[in-house]
């Protein structure tokens, strides 16, 4: 993985060959360049430098009954954690402190998620990405921005009244007297149905891949890049969850609480640590399931789309996940090695007209040829 560790402190660019976009995103982009930059020096660095004093701590964990014993009880005992504080948080109802929380979540996860990635790391070649953490704090404020004009489209598309209309009677559908737990997890699982097919014509219809590309971008699965999303991917999703989700309401603490336990499962989807997950797998779409999503082969990579639960997949034939098999850690766009990891390159790819700009540069292409040309000739007998 030539772009990933130390070395590759910057990220990659559009490739020269598309000469507008590559213009657009060095001038256009400076301000968003320059912070990426920025972070590296203020955040990443001095983190990483950090954390690599527990690399001797690594090497002496493995193999040990303590590595084991952790491995299985993390994601349990993470799970419990993320319901009892959800539930804490809106004991009293929804007050400040529970927005506190709320805010802060991400913070947390990050100071618990990223040293057990260091001492327990499934590769350790997605222990450092060059400077992709500054692009993926920089995606997670982009997120959060987007959601916000997101509603602000669904009101001007005339949407929002009809989700008004039909909110009431998602109220009087939805189980108030089931046990909370309950609640929350049937929450998540209908979310997921709608995600499972949103995600999967992502991946099958050509044009929304291109704008879902920018997720699949990534090299490496670490703690954080789950949330890595094109603009128009968060936005379309929230125009098609808008009127299904009308119907299912529960109670503002039971969609909050989903939210903090939606939060902790997407933590592991992407997560480097490594864990023994078990049966867990086939429950969640954590772990394995998703590291074989990201596989640069779609033949592969075509799978396992659910939000949080496997459980749609196994049900509509797409769940991937051969017994006895450790997925590999080399992840990407097979057919875009080139592909943009600078903000500004994520923004605009999608929108470029041919996407072959991504693909092998020319020189590697014409050796990948000959390669080719070489194993497909036929044997000829010895002279
Ligand atoms: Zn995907
Ligand atoms: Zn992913």
């Amino acid at each position: 993985m030539a772009s990933l560790g130390e070395s590759g402190t910057h990220n990659r660019k559009i490739p020269p060959r598309a000469r507008i976009a590559r213009f657009v995103e060095t001038w256009l982009g400076a301000p968003i360049n320059l912070l990426e930059a920025s972070l590296q020096w203020v955040l990443v660095r001095p983190t990483r430098w950090m954390m690599r004093h527990l690399d001797a701590a690594s090497y002496a964990l493995e193999g040990t009954l303590l590595r084991k014993i952790l491995s299985h009880t993390i994601f349990p005992f993470t799970i419990l954690l993320s319901l009892f504080i959800g539930f804490k948080l809106v004991e009293n109802g929804i007050t400040s402190l529970t927005l506190l929380g709320f805010v802060l979540l991400p913070i947390i996860f990050g100071l618990y998620c990223a040293p057990l990635e260091r001492l327990m790391p499934y590769s350790r070649n997605w222990l450092e990405g060059g400077n992709d953490t500054a692009v993926d704090i920089i995606m997670y404020f982009s997120g959060a921005f987007w959601s916000g004009i997101s509603k602000l489209i669904v009101s001007a598309l005339f949407i929002v009244g009809m989700v008004e209309a039909l909110e009431p009677y998602g109220h009087d559908l939805w189980p108030t007297h089931w046990n909370p737990i309950v609640q929350v997890f049937l929450f998540i699982l209908i979310k997921d149905f709608f995600r499972y097919w949103f995600h999967r014509a992502l991946h099958e219809i050509p044009a929304l891949w291109r704008v879902h590309a920018a997720h699949h971008s990534v090299e490496r699965l670490y703690w954080l890049n789950g949330i890595r999303a094109h603009p128009l991917e968060i936005v379309s999703q929230a125009i098609f969850y808008a009127i299904p989700l009308a119907l299912v309401q529960p109670t503002a603490e039971i969609a909050l609480v989903a939210v903090i336990l939606q939060l902790s499962i997407g933590i592991f989807q992407h997560s480097n640590i490594d864990l023994n997950l078990g049966w867990w797998e086939y429950v969640f779409s954590i772990g394995d399931n998703h590291r074989y999503h990201h596989y640069p082969d779609k033949g592969v990579g075509d799978s396992n789309y659910g939000g949080e639960f496997i459980i749609w997949d196994i049900l509509f034939g797409t769940f991937h996940n051969p017994r006895n098999e450790r997925p590999h850690d080399r992840i990407g766009i097979g057919t875009a090695p080139e592909y943009p990891m600078t903000v500004m390159g994520l923004y605009l790819a999608p929108f470029l007209p041919s996407q072959k700009v991504f693909g092998p540069k020319p020189a590697d292409a014409d050796k990948a040829a000959t390669e080719e040309l070489i194993e497909d000739a036929p044997l000829q007998p010895a002279e």
